[in-house]
């Protein structure tokens, strides 16, 4: 058995990614500024997009897209269910009502299928997620979106560094990243969003701080009236550029975390078709590279939540460390108790979130790491 703890996830963080966050500490200037206009730059260049807005989260992305697309009362929004839950929360803090579309069972990804009977003359979005790394099939969406004058906003917080069919996630349409500390690249907790639509960005470029159309940085550095005048009331979801520049160090890297992880996953893949019991994700068909944020496999006999819980647990004793993404959103209690949605309403998203667990994947770790999980899981499962 392994002597120390292997987590889950971990971030990797350099020697230069911290003296350059020292060096910006003391510059005299911390929050919002040229690190966060290059960090903007360089994300948008690594993704070949039209224009980036860099955030403290994704979450704040969320927020600040909604409002842009005139969400609230009365109106629907399509996304899974097997999502993190800050989406629906938001959905729900706007006043709308979010509609659940099911995933394929061993992708975790929505798809035009199972949007499409959802729509209805209320639907004003959808936010589908690219889920663990791997793409969706983003095209036959983005037909149904348009055909029906719909937005489709990409929940890309899994995918940074993710391509679909030649393209990295972010290079058209509208999509949100998060650099929280589990997600491929960090800057301790912050976001980008990237669209193609130069009306939105410059919308999300003003609410991400109150409303003003041009932040601190802009006033003082590049000459602009500090008069600036409030356009429309807006939030304060600007990015420091202490968090930037450690994101200029992680997106530099980021193809190499890429790389590493994708080394380990198949080390995983390769060891677990052995094992009969779990079942790991379905890579989809269609032409992708996938970033491996997360390494999720399904106790395919577990009976329920309970029996994976007692995997987890038994893994823990061992000094494996696992994640959960994610209980489905309308089996947490707020939801349960007022969406009310029957049990069966979504059998793919209810049959994965009772399996699903997330093994130890992150670029420091050792195919040896990957060995300690694999003998760890055989034992509990004997
Ligand atoms: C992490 C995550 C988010 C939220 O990102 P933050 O930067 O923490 O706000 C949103 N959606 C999904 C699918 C995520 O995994």
């Amino acid at each position: 058995m392994r002597t120390d703890f292997l987590p889950f996830s971990k971030p990797s963080i350099s020697e230069a990614e911290i003296a350059a966050v020292a060096e910006v500490l003391r510059s005299g200037w911390i929050t919002t500024g040229p690190n966060c206009s290059a960090f903007e730059e360089d994300f948008q260049n690594y993704c070949r997009a039209a224009g980036a807005v860099a955030l403290s989260s994704a979450t704040a992305g969320m927020h600040l897209a909604l409002k842009a697309y005139g969400i609230g009362p009365g109106d629907e929004v399509i996304t899974p269910s097997l999502t993190w839950v800050s989406t629906v929360n938001l959905i729900t803090l706007a006043g709308a009502t979010p509609v659940f579309a099911d995933i394929d069972k061993d992708t975790l990804m929505v798809s035009a299928d199972t949007v499409s009977p959802l729509l209805s003359a209320r639907t004003k979005l959808i936010i589908p997620v690219h889920f663990a790394g791997a793409a969706l099939e983003l095209d036959p969406l983005r037909e149904l979106a348009s055909e029906n004058g719909i937005p489709l906003l990409e929940d890309a917080a899994h995918a940074a560094g993710t391509e679909y069919r030649g393209k990295k996630i972010g290079a058209s349409g509208s999509a949100i990243f998060s650099f929280h500390p589990i997600k491929n690249m960090t800057c301790g907790e912050g976001g980008m969003f990237l669209a193609d639509d130069a009306g939105l960005l410059e919308q999300i470029r003003r609410l991400k701080f109150h409303g003003l159309g041009v932040d601190a940085f802009d006033r003082n550095v590049q000459g602009r009236a500090p008069q600036a005048e409030v356009l429309e009331p807006g939030y304060k979801y600007n990015l420091t550029d202490i968090a930037a520049v450690l994101g200029r160090g992680q997106l530099a890297r980021l193809d190499s975390f890429i790389e590493r992880r994708t080394l380990l996953a198949e080390h995983y893949l390769e060891l677990l078709a052995e094992i009969d019991e779990i079942a790991p994700l379905r890579p989809p068909a269609y032409p992708q590279r996938h970033a491996w944020h997360l390494f999720i496999v399904r106790l395919k006999n577990a009976k329920n939540a309970a029996e994976r819980q007692d995997f987890m647990e038994a893994l823990k004793k061992r000094n494996i460390g696992t994640g959960l993404h994610f209980k489905a959103v309308h089996e947490q209690k707020f939801y349960r108790e007022t969406l009310k949605l029957k049990p069966g309403f979504l059998p793919a998203t209810e049959w994965n979130s009772a399996r699903i667990c997330s093994l130890p994947l992150f670029p420091d770790m050792e195919l040896g790491d990957v060995d300690d999980v694999i003998n760890a899981i055989k034992e509990v499962l004997v």
